[in-house]
């Protein structure tokens, strides 16, 4: 049963600590009695408070972990509806499906695929997250070599087996069990076997029913019979049944605390058009899908598919930021130039990108503003002449050139003469406004 906020309070540490994001524990435990946090979020609770706020602290969509080790993933475990509520926190899976007629050659080129899917956006590293093989006409033996094809190829990462058929799924699992890989799918004939095998191997399993109600009463029996991290298939493929469904899903989760349809969903968007086949992943990913099965990885698909998951999973209440630090780019020496901006991502990869394009070696000092790009923190008074004057010889950025010359944003010019005073005998150099004319700007210097 529920539990008001201040009987939550009462298991919590009562340190007013702050690390939860949250000014006080009472404000936390009034967040987790509205499912707006998480427990986890409170690194200071004890295991018997755990214990006891169980269900009361459990988010209303469980979380699954996929995998183990650094490439594990996590889904489910959202609290919200609609992202500017809160925050969505578990950004959805994408996995590519290999046949197991695919066994070989075709294998091996999506194995290379998500091997080298990785990219670096925003000071993030996206990834094809996992693999899904699937069976095809029940052969176990080919879909095991397909299996083992994966996890020799690219080790350790998290592995969906796609096969309605038991004694398939015993073949493949014998190969990857200690993986903690996720079983597709118990259905209406063979719920007792799969959730039979889900216990004995620890994966977790994945139920499929066509329609909500039978996803319902098939959800409700499998975890009667033990098994505790579920992933929902309602058999929609269509984009309008799926935004239908899994909207439904999500509503009834998240407003009702509704526990049989309290889990991760999973779709196939598999589509013989790749371009067909990224717009219903889109969709999949906008409207609550955690787990998204692809046909294909193509680099152009997976660009747009995993630029949008990483702006729907952003906090839309902090700013995207980078460590403060003074970075080196290219082979600066102490006679290179000496930029100075802000740590809003943004700001920070937009002004590197530029220094980099210029080819000039150049020192960047990025300063902590919150996350503030650099005219609004300098209305906040974030990013005035004392504070940068500080940083520069806080942070030691003085010490890695050896002239006294900053260049200042030139939206921020109004603080040249200001910074004079603050850093005496430096030479405040106003840069230009926007960062695309950096390297005319540096070129011309250099
Ligand atoms: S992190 Fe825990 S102890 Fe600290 S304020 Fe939040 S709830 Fe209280």
């Amino acid at each position: 049963m529920a539990l008001s906020g201040v009987e939550i309070f009462k298991h919590l540490p009562k340190t007013n600590c702050k690390k939860c994001g949250h000014p006080t524990c009472l404000a936390f435990a009034m967040k987790l009695a509205a499912k707006q946090a998480s427990l986890d979020a409170c690194p200071d609770a004890s295991d018997d408070a755990k214990k006891i706020l169980g269900e009361s602290a459990a988010p209303p969509i469980r979380d699954i972990t996929l995998g183990v080790g650094d490439k594990a993933v996590k889904v489910g475990g959202e609290i919200c509806m609609f992202r500017h509520e809160k925050k969505f926190f578990n950004p959805n899976v994408f996995a590519v499906a290999i046949k197991a007629s695919e066994a070989g050659d075709v294998a091996a080129k999506k194995i290379e695929a998500v091997k080298t899917s990785e990219i670096d956006r925003v000071g993030q590293k996206l990834r094809v997250d996992a693999i899904a093989v699937t069976d095809e006409g029940g052969d176990a033996a080919k879909f095991a070599a397909v299996v083992k094809q994966v996890v020799d190829g690219v080790p350790g990462v998290p592995l969906i087996l796609v096969s309605k058929n038991p004694a398939t799924i015993e073949a493949g699992i014998a190969l990857c069990a200690d993986k903690r890989p996720l079983i597709y799918a118990a259905t209406a004939e063979n719920a007792e076997a799969m959730a039979k095998i889900a216990k004995e191997k620890k994966a977790s399993l994945a139920v499929f029913a066509d329609g909500l109600d039978a996803l319902t009463a098939l959800s409700e029996k499998v975890k009667a019979l033990g098994v505790e991290d579920l992933v929902l298939d309602s058999g929609a493929r269509k984009a309008k049944d799926m935004i239908e469904h899994f909207t439904i899903m999500r509503r009834a989760a998240i407003k009702k605390n509704f526990k049989p349809l309290g889990y991760p969903i999973i779709t196939f968007a598999t589509r013989d058009n790749s371009v067909s086949e990224a717009v219903t992943a889109a969709i999949g990913t906008m409207k609550y899908a955690s787990i998204i099965i692809l046909n294909n990885v193509e680099k152009w698909k997976m660009l747009a598919l995993l630029s949008l998951r990483q702006n729907i999973y952003t906090d839309p209440q902090v700013p995207m930021q980078v460590a403060q630090n003074v970075y080196k780019v290219g082979d600066a020496k102490d006679n290179s130039p000496l930029l100075i901006t802000t740590n809003f991502s943004l700001s920070y990869f937009i002004v590197r990108g530029e220094v980099e394009n210029s080819k000039v070696p150049s020192w960047l000092a990025v300063m902590d503003n919150e996350g503030l790009s650099v005219l609004t923190a300098w209305a906040a008074g974030k990013f005035t002449a004392s504070k940068i004057a500080q940083f520069i010889t806080e942070s030691g950025a003085d010490k890695n050139v050896s002239h006294k010359e900053l260049i200042i944003p030139g939206y921020v010019a109004v603080l040249s003469g200001a910074l004079e005073e603050k850093l005496p005998g430096w030479k405040i150099t106003v840069g230009p406004r926007e960062a695309n004319q950096l390297p005319t700007f540096l070129k011309a210097r250099a």
